[in-house]
């Protein structure tokens, strides 16, 4: 069966367990659907737009109560929707970075985060993590001291992942917020692993920006995203337009600059507004949810051989692990080689697991009920069972 042409059915979810690294908890809600089916139409959003002729400021559909609804959610003052989180990182670095500025990001920091700094031409410096792969307020504040000897001045900006996309570590997002305000250097909260699936309070972390991804975890298509600020800093990132036409002296008031005008149209925004009940709702199961990952984790750890690259006990459903001292002794003589082990997951009806990679890799649990968890489990152990592994 083919949507058009030859563009095929995806039907991963459906069929499958998937415990993909970055899928599992921007997958969509059925309400989520039904809104991109229905205000598929870009401008879909616009039907009722009346001045000042802003995405936010529309009431019908309630695009600006949903903006106020995730400043609240999020303990910030005010809230925009962005097209990814890389996006709202740009628009923190277009704002408040200057040319030739330092902005610190962590070693474990994610690639769109370098970007956003290299488009606002400044450079990344990076806080390194200590011996357990954990960002610390002290070493925060030990590079701030660091480029502020040598360059005179204190870097711009912080970015902080409260969870890395790599490890999944829990970084010390309090402490670093601390040590960034002693130098009065804003600090921007990475929360694409949290925002929406975790609860998360801006204020009582002390940061002067949340970011989080829509498509990574608010059950939101792509590309969507939200940025969050306090009312100290509403008004730069939020700037307005100030140009005029020199020949028509046209002006555009409110459209803000950073935002270029409107964010997220159509379906991308009311998607978004649909599955955020859910959202609402399911970051209170955060912990139940990390009770999951470690479930499997463990079944993981009982195979000899295996270990786990990420913290441990997890506090995240997002782990690294290594299996070099397991499947990959398989995968040596297998003559599938690596994808041995990705065929055995499939075959059991699960996907997600990098095909081919039996030495680290990651997976994300995020979603599962227990029934699936225990499944995914009973899986890993039958497969090393087959293999004599045990
Ligand atoms: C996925 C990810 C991003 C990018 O998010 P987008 O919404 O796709 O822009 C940024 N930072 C971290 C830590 C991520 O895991």
């Amino acid at each position: 069966m083919k949507i058009a042409g030859n563009i095929p059915i995806r039907e991963v979810e459906e069929n499958f367990i998937n415990i993909q690294p970055i899928q599992a908890a921007g997958r969509l809600t059925a309400e989520a659907m039904k809104a991109l089916i229905v205000y598929g139409d870009g401008y879909s959003t616009c039907d009722q737009c009346r001045k000042p002729f802003r995405l936010d400021k529309i009431t019908k559909p309630p695009i600006a109560e949903f903006h106020n609804d995730l400043a609240r959610f999020l303990s910030m003052d005010e809230a925009r929707v962005t097209p990814g989180a890389r996006r709202a990182f740009q628009a923190v670095c277009l704002a408040l970075v200057n040319k030739g500025d330092t902005v610190l990001v962590s070693a474990l920091g994610h690639y769109t985060e370098f970007l956003a700094v290299e488009n606002a031409k400044a450079t990344v410096r990076e806080v390194p993590t200590n011996d357990v792969n954990i960002v610390t307020g002290d070493a925060v504040a030990q590079k701030i001291e660091e480029v502020t000897r040598e360059q005179g001045k204190s870097p711009a900006l912080v970015m902080l992942d409260h969870f890395d996309y790599s490890l999944a570590n829990e970084h010390d997002v309090v402490g670093a917020a601390k040590a960034a305000h002693q130098y009065d250097t804003p600090i921007l909260y990475n929360g694409a692993y949290t925002v929406g699936i975790k609860p998360i309070d801006g204020k009582a972390l002390g940061v002067d920006f949340v970011v989080g991804s829509g498509h990574k975890s608010m059950a939101s298509p792509a590309p969507s995203g939200v940025l969050a600020t306090t009312s100290e800093y509403a008004d730069t990132v939020f700037s307005t337009t100030q140009m005029i036409g020199d020949v028509t002296g046209r002006q555009f008031g409110v459209k803000e600059v950073q935002m270029l005008g409107c964010t997220l149209m159509g379906g991308n925004i009311l998607a978004m507004m649909a599955s955020f009940p859910t959202v609402k709702r399911r970051v209170q199961e955060w912990d139940e949810y990390v009770a999951k990952s470690n479930y499997v984790v463990d079944a993981l750890l009982g195979i000899t051989g295996n270990t786990c690259v990420s913290e441990y006990p997890r506090k995240h459903t997002l782990t690294k692990v290594d299996t070099t001292g397991s499947f990959d002794t398989v995968a040596r003589t297998h003559k599938r080689r690596g994808f041995f082990f990705s065929d055995e997951l499939k075959q059991r009806g699960i996907v997600g697991a990098f095909a081919g990679a039996t030495r680290a890799w990651k997976l994300n649990t995020y979603g599962l009920n227990w029934g699936q968890t225990r499944y995914v489990a009973d899986a890993f152990k039958e497969v090393a069972g087959k293999y004599g592994l045990l």
